[in-house]
């Protein structure tokens, strides 16, 4: 079955955005760690299905065995589900992504969210990076530039709005990223028919 995948460290406001996407309420604040397997659930508008991956990355309390664990879990579901996978939704925090970034980016270690990123791309599966809070975040296109940056593509980021779509899930504000969504939706129908 056709599916649409998340994918997000902790805290970035995934379980917001399946509550806001889904209409269904979901466990927001759980306790970091006692993640789920891929969730499944029905995206009311579309035909396909939503999948929620464990949130990753830091995670206090949880140990750094676990940790990998979980990341593997994922790489390999991405990797055994790439082909029937429509695209995958990248949630980032915009008001701290791009610090987390930097603070890993030490010339050794990858940052996770850009690792992930160039992950989903080589799997050949369309990305789109929600970029969340944007309610907090002031200086709007400066900060999504730099997240272009970071992720090895061009600014100015209105030139990606099929992969950055800044939204603030909490008051529900989600329209870039259901214009991204259906476009790589309709890019993928239109391949078909040829
Ligand atoms: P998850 O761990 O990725 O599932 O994140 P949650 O959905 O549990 O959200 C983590 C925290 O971020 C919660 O306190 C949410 O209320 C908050 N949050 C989620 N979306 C937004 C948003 O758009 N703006 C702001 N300011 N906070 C948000």
């Amino acid at each position: 079955e056709a599916e649409v995948v998340l994918v997000g460290r902790s805290n970035v406001g995934k379980s917001t955005l399946m509550r806001e996407l889904t209409g269904h309420s979901f466990d927001t604040g759980k306790k970091p760690g006692v993640t789920r397997s891929p969730n499944h659930y029905d995206w009311s508008a579309e035909d396909f299905v939503l999948t929620d991956l464990p949130g990753f990355g830091f995670m206090s309390g949880v140990e750094g065995d676990r940790q990998e664990d979980i990341k593997t879990g994922i790489v390999h579901y991405l990797e055994d589900n790439a082909e029937k996978i429509l695209v995958a939704i990248l949630v980032v925090d915009g008001k701290s992504v791009i610090d987390i970034i930097d603070r890993h980016s030490d010339g050794e270690e990858i940052p996770y969210d850009v690792e992930m990123f160039h992950f989903l791309r080589e799997l050949d599966i369309p990305t789109v990076v929600a970029v969340n809070k944007m309610d907090k975040v002031d200086d709007r296109d400066e900060r999504l530039n730099e997240l272009c940056d970071r992720l090895g593509i061009l600014p100015p980021w209105k030139q990606w709005q099929e992969t950055i779509a800044p939204i603030t899930a909490k008051r529900g504000q989600l329209s870039a990223l259901n214009e991204a969504v259906r476009t790589h939706l309709h890019d993928q129908q239109r391949d078909d028919l040829f």
